[in-house]
């Protein structure tokens, strides 16, 4: 049986263009970009600078801001760990959202355990942040805000240009997990006034394994404390020796994004529109979770009363689909992005998330309604 891949936040394929970029990299191309003395390094270090540029162009920035990682939830670390470690000792407060990624809310309760104090405010039921609530906790010790870009279950798009501009004029560091909207939405990391900005090539059509922190270098140059020890590479702010194949995939695939953004998100937003509307003509008890005006084109997550979604998962092998966050998915425990939009834990349980990407099709959404609907007519209220 083909499966249909709707599951476009957990990752996505490689796009083959990127694949492509990459292969020379792996086969022929070998060499360590740090390796100074021969004709394998310099042809490395040159296309590890040709893909930090087209990062960089990219979201707006200059290609020395760009430091390499091995996806977002180190550049998480680096930036959120990096800026507490460097602090002085009068800035020991953080600000974030209970809907952030784990790889945000994982650290911050470790730094709370180590003498750190963390405001993690609550969302409206739509999940989207009131700029007044943040306005309110910042208070003199306030070291750093860090809010994502987009969610990575329910695709609300958070307010990031209006957080960033108080920010500036309170002179706090502003970090921002794009992991899920890097190559999806505009970014112009300037006019956002952002400090620091996380980015994972596999949640846009590049190789998992590899991402990357901006780093702001004036106005103002953030200081950040490494979490790695080594040969110095990347503003030693990042020991290791560089991905170039990886790297030059993340290059490629922001090349086709700047290219494609604009039409694709058109295209997977009537998709989506067409997924919503065929599950809402088939199936009389469903509601959507987030808010439909700010948010991503190729998400959707939706409740479906009376079931459960591991039960509704395993019954529609045809698509894959999830319940949720993957990595919150193991664990087995109710979203903790759900709960903050008011959901009981029942409701919280019924809801699946749809993610479509570059590379689906109207016939695959017309399959998802009609797997959904009939898993629906037999499940939903007979437990
Ligand atoms: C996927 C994701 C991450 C983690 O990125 P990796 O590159 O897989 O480590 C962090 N934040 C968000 C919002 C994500 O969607």
């Amino acid at each position: 049986m083909k499966q249909i891949y709707l599951d476009n936040q957990a990752t996505t394929m490689v796009d083959p263009e990127v694949f492509s970029a990459m292969e020379p990299w792996l086969k022929y191309q070998f060499g360590n970009a740090a390796s100074r003395n021969h004709i394998f390094g310099w042809a490395a270090e040159e296309a590890v600078e040709i893909a930090r540029e087209l990062i960089a162009d990219f979201i707006g920035v200059n290609p020395n801001e760009i430091i390499f990682t091995s996806g977002a939830t180190e550049a998480n670390n680096l930036a959120i760990q990096g800026a507490a470690l460097n602090a002085s000792s009068n800035k020991k407060h953080i600000i974030t959202l209970k809907t952030e990624h784990k790889a945000v809310l994982d650290i911050c309760d470790y730094l709370e355990k180590n003498g750190f104090s963390i405001t993690r405010l609550p969302v409206n039921k739509e999940g989207m942040i009131d700029l007044a609530l943040i306005e309110k906790s910042i208070k003199k010790e306030t070291l750093l805000v860090s809010v994502m870009h987009v969610n990575n279950e329910i695709g609300v798009i958070q307010p990031i240009k209006d957080i960033g501009k108080l920010c500036k004029a309170k002179g706090i560091l502003f970090h921002v997990d794009a992991a899920q909207s890097v190559g999806k939405l505009p970014i112009n990391v300037e006019s956002f006034d952002i400090d620091l900005l996380s980015i994972s090539a596999h949640k846009f059509y590049g190789p998992k394994g590899v991402g990357a922190l901006y780093v702001r270098r004036k106005n103002p140059r953030v200081s950040l404390s490494p979490l790695l020890y080594g040969g110095g590479h990347e503003r030693g702010l990042r020991s290791g020796t560089l991905p170039v194949h990886q790297i030059v995939g993340m290059g490629k695939a922001c090349q086709i994004a700047a290219r494609v953004m604009e039409d694709e998100t058109k295209r997977i937003s009537s998709l989506r529109d067409q997924l919503l509307q065929g599950i809402e003509e088939d199936v009389s008890h469903c509601n959507v979770n987030g808010s439909m005006k700010h948010r991503l084109a190729g998400n959707l997550n939706m409740s479906f009363p009376g079931t459960q979604n591991e039960a509704v998962i395993a019954a529609v092998p045809e698509i894959a689909i999830s319940s949720g966050a993957a990595c919150t998915t193991s664990t087995m425990e109710p979203s903790h992005v759900l709960l903050a939009l008011g959901l009981s834990k029942e409701m919280a349980y019924s809801s699946l998330r749809f993610g479509i990407g570059r590379f689906n099709t109207k016939q695959d959404i017309d399959t998802a309604v009609e797997v959904i609907s009939r898993c629906m007519k037999k499940l939903q209220f007979r437990s």
